[in-house]
């Protein structure tokens, strides 16, 4: 993969296309069909990195998707390790000179097994402006489209398969928010899940959003076994004003209602990710009003609690330690499942949107 993007190559990514526009392209050239399924498992299978890697075809044909084609939409700019946990961070250049962060995290499922979580950004920057966060610090470019999605995973597929591993699991908690870009998340998401390409599972995909209330209420329609992840991070509308913006176009209740809607079409368990600012939104009292709010969803609704990530331009102050487990047990007594999440990747800023910023920044 080359290290930049040439702003004056204009060849469209191949990986723009679905499987369908591929076999469409190579019959239209009068390929036989099992060259488009070639193509198309090296791409979405194998996840290959350059068009040598196509040696399954002859030399002319390799040439001539090149002439029309550039293999990916992305190129990596930064590679960045984790010495601490071995997560790895890509910040990815796009061919308009833009820049979008992934993040593997590496771990284990409660079997023991290699879990490999991508969390891959929707958008270049975000529009919702959350305060506590770099991406909403840094404004709103543009949607990505679902090739550009789906290179981020097939970036580190590459990698884990050269290691004799696989991507287990996609999570959308990268830059961006995936429910104002539905069209390119959802193809994305088909994509991940076609069992002819990678073949995740949709129980292993989770759509993170701030709560944009219509497009929750109708992710039941093509959302199929895809997990939902809710940003809640405050539970009243005062405060959740002031950290989630958008709020003040959907507030609580409204955004409590669509989870609802979704609840009662999918009986899927819904989680609720709580940012810990200490002395701003983890304080007993607002785990005492948190569990009131989810009290009726049961054993439906999960709450996770993420110790805040600190960036340069960060406001807040880390919420950790006794704080959080006292936060959480408030959860748990009142009957709610409530997890601190361990933060990976702290030394490579592997929360959303903060390597952008500081190389934006350099
Ligand atoms: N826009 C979507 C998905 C991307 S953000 C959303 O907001 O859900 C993914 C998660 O990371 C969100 O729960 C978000 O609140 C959280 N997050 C953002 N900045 C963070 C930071 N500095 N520290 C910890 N979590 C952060
Ligand atoms: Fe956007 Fe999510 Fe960051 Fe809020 S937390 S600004 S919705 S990316």
């Amino acid at each position: 993969m080359p290290a930049t993007l040439d702003p004056a190559d204009h060849r469209r990514p191949l990986s723009d296309l679905n499987r369908q526009q591929l076999q469409e392209w190579a019959a239209g050239i009068g390929l036989p069909r099992f060259r488009a399924a070639q193509i198309y498992a090296a791409l979405s299978r194998r996840g290959i990195q350059e068009f040598a890697g196509m040696t399954e075809l002859p030399a002319s044909l390799r040439r001539r998707l090149e002439e029309e084609y550039r293999l990916r939409a992305l190129s990596v700019r930064v590679h960045l390790h984790s010495a601490a946990d071995l997560s790895e961070k890509v910040l990815f250049g796009l061919r308009d000179g833009s820049a979008v962060e992934t993040v593997l995290i590496r771990g284990e499922n409660a079997g023991g097994r290699a879990r490999h979580t991508v969390c891959v950004s929707s958008q270049v920057g975000c529009p919702a402006g959350c305060t506590f966060c770099a991406t909403g610090l840094s404004g709103f470019t543009r949607n990505l489209t679902a090739g550009e999605i789906v290179d981020q995973v097939m970036f580190f597929s590459h990698r884990l398969q050269q290691e004799g591993a696989r991507v287990s699991n996609v999570v959308f908690m990268g830059m961006g928010e995936p429910l104002l870009n539905v069209r390119a998340v959802r193809e994305a998401v088909a994509r991940l899940t076609d069992p002819v390409g990678l073949g995740l599972g949709a129980r292993s995909i989770t759509v993170s959003t701030v709560g944009i209330v219509p497009q929750v209420k109708s992710f039941a329609d093509w959302s199929g076994q895809t997990n939902l992840a809710i940003s809640l991070h405050a539970p009243n509308d005062d405060l959740r004003n002031q950290l989630v913006p958008y709020n003040r176009h959907f507030p609580i209740k409204d955004l409590l209602h669509a989870v609802s809607v979704y609840l009662e079409r999918t009986r899927r368990r819904v989680s609720f990710e709580y940012v810990l600012l200490r002395g701003t939104n983890d304080r007993p009292a607002e785990a005492q009003q948190l569990a009131g709010l989810l009290r009726p969803y049961g054993g439906l609704a999960h709450v996770n609690l993420i110790p805040w990530n600190p960036f340069r331009e960060g406001r807040f102050i880390r919420g950790e330690g006794p704080d959080a487990n006292a936060f959480a047990e408030i959860l748990r007594v009142a009957g709610i499942n409530a997890t601190i999440r361990h933060s990976k990747g702290l030394d490579i800023s592997a929360a959303c949107g903060q390597l952008r910023k500081t190389v934006a920044d350099e």
